[in-house]
């Protein structure tokens, strides 16, 4: 493909990405709060308690977007991914309230990294699933980072859907990537247990299971060793450097999701010439 309508391709899925990155907020935000509906509902439904529904319906097109401090209902104008957060001075146009850096910047590094996808995939169907893959990747990092849960919601599809894009051989053939998906849990799960049968705590939860198992499914199996190795490499010098420097508590836990995720997207693009090279280096 020639070098300028491979650089449309890519722009193109970067405008793309920052309108995925603006929805992919909402997701983060609410999609916690709707699984935190979900289980009260069921309490509530399990000691025989009257359910009330006088709670407005949440769901991610429900309620339109509104400022969280004074209600002030988001106009499509004030909702131009990154644009509008530069137009505004980050404050709400109506209370004034600052609103977090963190939209734009989940818009703006989704575009970058839609838009990097299509530069280094072209127009091939691995970069519509690469796309797809990468966007979850992102809403469940966040979400973790938020809340240490990984929902079930879109770690579950997210691993049939890695096992439906290489039925056609996507990124690694259906016997590995189905391989993929098994060890992928089990590995993590089998860690989870020695760690809390030798120190009687839980290290981490069985989302990074899921989260393991799908990218084991994207990807394969031959590349679940550089993931692991990738994330818990990361995680430790994260983890240090916050104890030590941020004085985080030994004991708060540190979710494990977003390297998951980081390990997984490096894998996605680098994993092939990963591999190769530690190999080199073993043999
Ligand atoms: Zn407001």
């Amino acid at each position: 493909m020639l070098p300028e309508s491979l650089g449309s391709l890519a722009a193109m899925a970067g405008l793309l990405g920052l309108c995925v990155g603006s929805f992919l907020n909402v997701v983060i935000y609410r999609l916690p709060r709707m699984m935190e509906r979900e289980w009260q509902i069921q309490c509530a439904e399990l000691h025989g308690e009257e359910v009330s529904q006088t709670d407005s319906p949440l769901s991610l097109a429900q309620p339109r977007s509104h400022c969280p401090s004074c209600g002030h209902m988001i106009s499509a104008l004030e909702n131009i991914p990154v644009l509008s957060y530069l137009f505004l001075k980050g404050r709400c146009s109506s209370c004034y309230q600052k609103i977090s850096l963190r939209y734009p910047l989940v818009e703006i590094f989704t575009g970058l990294l839609s838009a990097y996808t299509a530069w280094h995939f072209g127009p091939t169907l691995q970069t519509v699933g690469a796309l797809l893959l990468l966007w979850s990747l992102i809403a469940l990092a966040a979400i973790d980072v938020d809340t240490q849960l990984l929902p079930d919601a879109i770690t579950l599809p997210l691993l049939w859907l890695g096992l439906a894009f290489n039925t056609a051989s996507t990124y690694a053939d259906l016997s590995t990537a189905v391989i993929g998906a098994m060890a992928g849990y089990l590995s993590l799960w089998t860690v989870f247990w020695l760690f809390k049968l030798a120190t009687g705590k839980e290290g981490m939860g069985y989302g990074d299971f899921k989260l393991l198992a799908a990218l084991g499914a994207w990807l394969g199996w031959t590349m679940l060793p550089a993931i692991i190795l990738l994330s818990s490499v990361v995680g430790a010098i994260v983890g240090i450097t916050l104890i030590v420097v941020a004085r985080h508590g030994r004991n708060i836990p540190i979710p494990f999701g977003p390297y998951l995720a980081a390990a997984g997207v490096i894998a996605l693009f680098w994993g092939q010439e990963l591999t190769r090279s530690y190999l080199g280096l073993i043999a």
